[in-house]
């Protein structure tokens, strides 16, 4: 685990491996808040860092268990409120049942009882705006410090050109959110994956304009009558390790599919 400091925030870096994969899970600490609580799989060396970081509220940007792993621990070591959209609450109150690749990946996540963050967030010295963003997951939320400038987007960006989605995802509602998150004027952005981006607004843009053309073009293919294995080999002809992890829980066709609403 790698800890960074960034002004006035904290970032723990989790390294998390499978097999040859490692991916890298981040939360971050600012103004007594902590943001996200990182995966159970790493439950002891998280928890240990837990202990000696001082905060008062935890932001869940969304009900995924690698940023709520650790918050059925927080919610019975600690007293403080564990705030998430209220469309992930009922999803926390009970144990997250996940297929095997993840929970060999990030470990499961217990029950816990959150509570509803409202439209701002005071922390001692900041006033938070919470931006319901929806795409990735249903309960996702960006927050937004506007003395600062900075945007905490969850799993909004993570990469900026997907070639694979999650069965859950929606790619027309992320257009949606990465437009509505274009329209604050942010400039640091940080991220739940990729770590802490000075050009947050670059980022998010190519995202999005990498979104909407390929958007196009699965809708063109689609108008001329092509199915989705057709418009799949012609734009995702390469196979990735996650699509065969998942069993495909992640995969091109969950693409092709949130577009064009055929499900063969
Ligand atoms: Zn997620």
């Amino acid at each position: 685990m790698q800890i960074k400091s960034f002004e006035d925030v904290l970032q723990a870096n989790i390294p998390v491996v499978l097999a040859k994969s490692e991916l890298h899970v981040s939360l971050y600490l600012i103004d007594g808040v902590l943001i996200d609580t990182g995966p159970s799989r790493e439950a002891e060396m998280v928890a240990s860092l837990l202990s000696q970081w001082e905060f008062d509220q935890v932001v869940l940007t969304h009900h995924h268990e690698d940023h709520t792993g650790l918050a059925p621990w927080i919610q019975k070591q600690k007293q403080v409120p564990l705030y998430i959209h209220e469309k992930g609450i009922n999803l926390c109150r009970k144990k997250a049942k996940l297929p095997l690749y993840r929970r060999l990946f990030w470990g499961k996540r217990l029950a816990f009882e959150p509570e509803a963050i409202s439209n701002t967030l005071q922390s001692e010295r900041y006033t938070w705006e919470v931006i319901h963003t929806p795409g990735h997951a249903i309960d996702h939320i960006a927050l937004y410090n506007r003395e600062k400038g900075w945007m905490f987007g969850g799993d909004l960006y993570v990469q900026p050109r997907p070639k694979s989605m999650f069965r859950f995802e929606d790619v027309p509602l992320l257009i949606k959110s990465l437009r509505k998150l274009l329209s604050y004027d942010f400039t640091t952005y940080f991220c739940q994956h990729a770590g802490i981006i000075l050009d947050g607004k670059k980022v998010i843009r190519q995202k999005l304009d990498y979104l909407m053309s390929t958007q196009q073009e699965i809708l063109f293919m689609h108008n001329e009558g092509k199915s989705t294995k057709q418009i799949q080999q012609e734009l995702f002809p390469k196979k990735h390790m996650m699509n065969y992890y998942s069993f495909g829980e992640s995969s091109p066709r969950h693409f092709i599919h949130s577009i064009t609403h055929v499900i063969e």
